[in-house]
Parts: C-alpha cells; structure tokens; sequence
C-alpha cells in the first residue's frame, strides 16, 4: 500500500474544501497554516504527483498559471474577466459533445479540458 505523506494530505485537503480553483501560491499559503515549515517545492511537487495520480486537476488559466482542482472528472470551466474567478459550469452535454466529436473524427477522446472567457453569473446579475 502506498503512503501519503502529511505534505499531500494537507494539500489534498485545502483542493476539496474549495471550489475557487486555486493556483499553487495560493495552497503554499494555505498549507503554511497547518505545516508551518512546508515550502513552495513541496507544495509544486505534491500538487504534480497528485494530478498525475489522477486524483486533481490542473489546468492553465488565463493569468498563465497553473489551477488546481479536487474534481478530477472532466468538466468545463469559465474564467470570470470581470471578477477573475474560475468557476464550474455544470453543462451536461459537454460529455456529450466529446462523444460526438470522436464519432465525427474517428479519435479516440480520452479527456478534454474546456475553458471559456467572460463573465461569470454573479458579475452578469451586479450588471442587471
Ligand atoms: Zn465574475
Ligand atoms: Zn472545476
């Protein structure tokens, strides 16, 4: 059985208790309050092992950085210009959408990684 360093747990740990996607900074200094001693390497280096376990996500946002994110299942995503947020888009036919573009071009799709830009429903209602 393979053992998860504290490092990882704690890592882990901050990715599920959020929904705002955040980027490797921003979990080191989260971290930092349950390991104090903890640096950005080893904050870099759990967050690849992780999403190369398959357990997160890790996807470049429009600031050119890395986000994180504990929902591994592929879903879409929206980068709010206005507020600059990264939020879940619940669209049931993204999965769709992939299984018609591999019977359209004959690939085979083994993930996507949707992003889309503009404003996120909360910045959309302050306007109204
Ligand atoms: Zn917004
Ligand atoms: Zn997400």
């Amino acid at each position: 059985m393979k053992r998860y360093s504290k490092q990882r747990e704690v890592v882990l740990e901050i990715l599920r208790s959020t929904k705002l996607h955040p980027n490797a900074t921003t979990i080191y200094e989260r971290a930092r309050e349950a390991i104090p001693n903890i640096s950005l390497g080893t904050v870099y280096r759990n967050l690849s092992e992780l999403s190369s376990a398959g357990e997160i996500l890790a996807f470049k946002a429009f600031d050119g950085s890395e986000h994180y994110d504990a929902t591994c299942n592929p879903h879409p995503h929206l980068c709010c210009t206005a507020c600059r947020q990264i939020v879940d888009l619940d669209i049931p036919f993204v999965e769709d959408f992939a299984k018609k573009s591999a019977t359209h071009t004959g690939a085979e799709i083994e993930s996507h990684n949707i992003v889309f830009y503009g404003k996120c429903s909360d910045c959309c209602k302050i306007k109204m």
